[in-house]
Formats: structure tokens, sequence, C-alpha cells
């Protein structure tokens, strides 16, 4: 709880103080209202969140005094609601062996820094992991997914700069069942310069993995970096037509005060949130706790 408080610190200062210059001393009027929905649009909360919760203030409260810590208050309740259909734990099917875990998104985003993060998690829950350094664009990539390998003591199976992305897939689940692992972690290009040869990419790979075991791959995590705000929206749209996602990991929240992002997505979208990147380091990454986020967010 703490580490998700000082992750979120900037959002919910942001919120915070916004909330206080509006409400202190101040009637809950048509003036106030338009002000807060305008302070949650800023914060990304999008606009159909903030038309939501300024219409339940009015309905509640309209012409009537109100402190900051009662608008607050509301504002958790709302978010909360948003967030609740989403909050759902990954779950990982123990009869498929290895779990094939695909994770996708641009570059920057956190992909790699997740699948180590999570590496770390299921490898101190008893799990065998193996790693699949699928971004074989980048050398820096590769050589940053070893490195995590290391520090979790997992296996990585990886190729040459350059190597095909689908082929590589499917020789580390060949290594992965090989090995009874119970858990394969596929790493992703995520060049969007390219778009199209992108999604090519990862419809083959997709394609491949199913070579082996139809039903892989069992999970697809979209990994989106909160700092970019309202642009996060449109990355699920591309990743979600052609890579089939099955849920979403939200990175960098500690960096930004953008964080009100994952409600606008968790209202748009019938995605799962799994889990939240707050920080750089192996144990930054919480699983996604509407509640939790709801009160942290609003400080
Ligand atoms: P990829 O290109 O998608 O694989 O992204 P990386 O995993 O290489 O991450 C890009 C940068 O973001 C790295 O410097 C990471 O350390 C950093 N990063 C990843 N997740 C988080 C997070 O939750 N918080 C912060 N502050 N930085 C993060």
């Amino acid at each position: 709880w703490q580490r998700l408080k000082g992750g979120l610190a900037r959002t919910a200062s942001a919120l915070s103080t916004g909330i206080t210059d509006l409400f202190t001393k101040r009637k809950l009027d048509a003036g106030t209202l338009e002000d807060l929905e305008d302070l949650l649009i800023q914060a990304d909360l999008g606009i159909d969140t903030a038309g939501r919760i300024a219409g339940v203030l009015r309905q509640e409260r309209y012409q009537r005094d109100i402190s900051p810590d009662e608008v607050k208050a509301v504002l958790a309740t709302e978010i909360e609601a948003v967030l609740e259909p989403v909050a759902k734990p990954l779950a990982i099917d123990a009869e498929k062996k290895p779990f094939v875990l695909m994770m996708v998104g641009v570059n920057g985003s956190g992909k790699t820094t997740t699948i180590g993060k999570l590496a770390a998690k299921f490898t101190a829950e008893g799990k065998k992991v193996v790693l699949a350094a699928g971004d074989t664009f980048r050398a820096a990539a590769i050589e940053q997914l070893k490195v995590w390998g290391e520090r979790t003591k997992v296996t990585v199976v990886s190729g040459a700069q350059g190597a095909d992305a689908a082929g590589l897939a499917f020789d580390a689940l060949a290594a992965a069942k090989d090995g009874g692992a119970d858990i394969l972690m596929v790493d992703t290009a995520g060049r969007l310069q390219n778009k199209a040869a992108l999604m090519a990419e990862l419809e083959k790979v997709i394609r491949v993995l199913k070579k082996q075991d139809e039903t892989a791959p069992h999970a697809v995590l979209l990994v989106l970096d909160a700092t970019v705000g309202q642009n996060a929206m449109l990355q699920v749209e591309a990743f979600q037509k052609t890579a089939g996602v099955t849920g979403l990991v939200m990175t960098k929240l500690d960096g930004t005060a953008r964080g009100g992002i994952l409600v606008a997505l968790a209202a748009k979208f019938d995605l799962p949130i799994h889990f939240i990147g707050v920080g750089e380091g192996v144990d930054d990454l919480e699983p996604f706790a509407a509640r939790d986020f709801a009160r942290a967010l609003v400080g």
C-alpha cells in the first residue's frame, strides 16, 4: 500500500490540490462542477468518467456546501466502481505446461522490465520459468532480458539480433516443454514506426506457437506506459485487433501525474487490468486492486 501510494503521489497531488483549490469554502454549483469536470479531464480520467462523477455530485449536493474531503470521497467511490469490473488477477492455468504468456506493447513501454519482475514473482512462488528474447530487432532488448534472466536465475532463450522472432518463439516453447517449465514468457518487438510489419510479426509469432500448442498463447498482456496519457487508448485499439490482447499492465505510474488514464481505459475497454508498475525495481509490480488504486489516486 505504501509503495502504491508513493507511486501514485504525483497524480494524487495534482488531483488533491485541484480539488482543495476548487472546493474550499465554496458551494457545489454549476461553475464549480464545470471546473471539477475540467480538472478530471486534465487528469486523464476521460470525458465519460469526468461527466459521470460531476453528475453524481450534482444529484447529491447541488447548491450545498461541500468540503474538499467530501468531494474526494465521492471521487474515490466512483473511480472504484469504474475499476472494479476490470480488476482481475492473472490466472495461470497449471494444466497448461508451459503456460505461454506473451508480452506486447510499443518500445519503451516496459515489456522487458515487466517480464523480469514477473519472472522474479513466479520463481518465488516455486514455478519454473523460461524467457524468450523475442524482441530480436534490438540488441539492447536481448541483452536486457539476459540480465533479468541472470538476476532471477531463469533460462533465457535468445538468438542473434535480426533473427526471426517467430522461429525463436517456436524454439523457446520447445525448450520450455523439454525442460518441464511451468511458464514461458515471450518478449516481443514494439517498433510502432512500422506498424503493419510489427502486427504481421506478432501474428506470425502467435501462429507458430500454435503449431506446438493450439491453445497458446494462453495470455497476451499489453504493457502500457502511463506517461503517454491518452495515447494509451490508441495503443489498446492497435494491439487488440491483431495480437488478441487478453489483459493489460500499466507501468510508470510512479513517474507521472497522468495515472488517471488507467480509469479512462477501464471505462472504455472491457479488458482486465492485471498489474501496475510503480518503479524500476524488481518488487515494483503490484497486482491491480480497484479499491486501493482509487484511494491512492485521490490522495
Ligand atoms: P520495453 O522496450 O517495452 O521492453 O521497455 P523496457 O522494459 O526496456 O522499459 C523502458 C524503461 O522504462 C526502462 O528504463 C525501465 O527501467 C523503465 N520502466 C519500466 N517499468 C517502469 C515503472 O513501472 N516505473 C518506472 N519509473 N520505470 C519503469
